[in-house]
């Protein structure tokens, strides 16, 4: 299966970060040698000691052990904030995994188990070289090929290693995006940005004032409930979420300014705060790349100069896995690793003509803006993994009922965010109902996955 004894001729292929993007696409070129094909010669570099990306959970903030900037975006405490039926890997079910059917909203460590069961199973680790961060990456127009600068963070030493190919996988929900309001360098509580929440705790019997009004948001905010803040208060800049919260959560336009205790609205009211959550989005960032291959792009679903969503328009042979704003997520990245590993090893033809490249993200930008609401972008979505998975040997699966979970799941909120993980779905996989779990999740203070998988 490993194949890097073999010779120089071999194409290399740089995968770039084992989080579930980078590991998916491990998983592909493994199932296609398990199948007997030959593949390249891969090494994916990974900065963080283990695998999993944003699911290999630390306490840590702001630089980790060797200087570098926290990847960790997690905290204590997080349950999947969609069903998990909406992201099953369609060659590894739950089922496989854990032996029997689970709860639909699995907490942070479950999940984690579960991408990790599968890179066990194909035996891919050793692809992977840990505490690794890539440094550089340069294309040489002469060769053909990329250097990639890596640093080996355990000795120190830096080095350079060429690739035909490089598939960038590092995530773009890990550098924070924070805004500066008038007053917080007075505030006389603590700012914050949600890559740096770790623990729900920490709020407890206080006033908090949330910014944002996405997923982090919403989240960040049922946690500080959940665990005892007394009032949450969440200002949004454009429109409120207008979930029917509990008596202690209000949701108010846009923070004006702050002073030592008090924070004031563009409404003209202001409320007394202990603590300052930036629930503010992250940014797409990639350090290591230089102008000629840096994917600048909002976080929306059809992103910039991607050709089907993965390859780079501009040089095809770099890929970009992940780089989408998600609804779906595994599936969707294996269906992304699939296709690019089939343009790498020639299965797959990448157009010639630049301008078929650029007329392809065109029309992916303007189908996904002619829609109308999440309902059609969920469903923009599902298009995007069924066109994929039609190219590749991903065995299919009902995509479309995986967008029926999402809509479910939509109405379950409407009707209530402290109990819409209170509900099952069925699996499009396997076909199994899952379980309701056996704890409400407000009652249910423990994240372990002894507690969640106990019957
Ligand atoms: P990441 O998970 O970010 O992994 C990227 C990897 O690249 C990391 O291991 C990192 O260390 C590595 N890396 C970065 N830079 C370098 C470098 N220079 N060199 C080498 N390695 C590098 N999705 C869901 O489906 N369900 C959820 O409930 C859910 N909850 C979420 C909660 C939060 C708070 C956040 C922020 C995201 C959540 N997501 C959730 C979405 C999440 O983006 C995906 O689930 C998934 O983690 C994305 O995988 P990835 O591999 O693309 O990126
Ligand atoms: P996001 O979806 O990009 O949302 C960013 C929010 O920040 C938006 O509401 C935006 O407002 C607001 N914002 C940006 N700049 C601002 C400013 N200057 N002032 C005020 N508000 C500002 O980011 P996210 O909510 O962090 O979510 C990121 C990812 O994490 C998602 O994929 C999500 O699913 C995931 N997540 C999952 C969980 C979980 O599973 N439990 C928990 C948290 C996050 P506008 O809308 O006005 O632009």
């Amino acid at each position: 299966m490993t194949n890097r004894t073999e010779t120089a001729v071999k194409k290399r292929v740089a995968i770039i970060g084992a989080g579930p993007s980078g590991l998916a696409q491990l998983r592909a070129f493994q199932s296609a040698a398990a199948k007997g094909a030959e593949i390249p010669e891969i090494v994916c570099f990974e900065k963080q000691a283990n695998w999993g990306g944003l699911w290999n959970y630390t306490w840590r903030t702001g630089l980790d052990e060797h200087g570098e900037p926290v990847h960790g975006s997690m905290y204590r405490y997080l349950w999947s904030n969609g069903p998990k039926e909406g992201l099953e890997f369609a060659d590894y079910s739950f089922e496989e995994h854990f032996g029997k059917q689970i709860a639909s909203y699995p907490p942070r460590a479950v999940l984690f188990d579960y991408i990790q069961g599968r890179v066990e199973k194909a035996g891919v680790r050793d692809w992977i070289r840990f505490c690794t961060p890539v440094r550089f990456v340069k294309y040489d127009e002469a060769s053909g090929k990329f250097t990639v600068t890596a640093h080996d963070l355990k000795k120190d030493s830096m080095y350079d290693e060429v690739f035909d190919n490089v598939i960038v996988c590092s995530g773009h929900f890990s550098t924070p995006n924070v805004p500066e309001y008038p007053g917080f360098a007075q505030f006389g509580g603590r700012v914050l940005h949600a890559h740096d929440f770790r623990d729900a705790m920490e709020f407890n019997g206080k006033d908090i004032l949330i910014l944002g009004s996405s997923y982090s948001a919403e989240d960040i905010g049922s946690q500080c409930w959940k665990y005892g803040a007394k009032s949450i208060t969440v200002a949004y800049r454009n429109a409120p979420m207008g979930f029917n919260w509990p008596d202690n959560w209000k949701e108010v336009p846009a923070l004006v300014r702050v002073d030592e205790t008090t924070a004031y609205f563009s409404d003209g009211t202001s409320k007394k705060v202990d603590a300052i959550i930036l629930c503010t989005g992250y940014k797409h960032h990639f350090p290591y790349l230089p102008d000629d291959l840096r994917l600048k792009t909002a976080n929306r679903l059809a992103a910039a100069d991607l050709y089907k969503g993965v390859a780079w328009v501009h040089n095809p042979k770099l890929f970009y896995v992940g780089m989408q704003d998600q609804w779906f997520t595994f599936n969707m990245f294996d269906a992304q690793a699939w296709w690019v590993r089939d343009a790498i090893m020639g299965r797959i033809e990448i157009p010639k003509d630049k301008a078929v490249l650029l007329a392809d993200v065109a029309r992916r930008v303007a189908e996904e803006d002619a829609g109308a609401d999440a309902h059609d972008a969920i469903h923009y979505q599902g298009d995007y993994v069924k066109e994929l998975i039609a190219e590749t040997d991903y065995p299919s699966f009902d995509v479309d009922g995986a967008c029926e979970a999402f809509f479910e799941w939509k109405e379950h909120k409407k009707k209530g965010i402290m109990t819409f993980r209170d509900n099952a779905y069925r699996s499009v996989i396997t076909g199994t109902m899952a379980p309701v779990h056996h704890t409400p999740w407000k009652d249910a203070l423990e994240d372990s996955m002894e507690a969640y998988l106990k019957n």
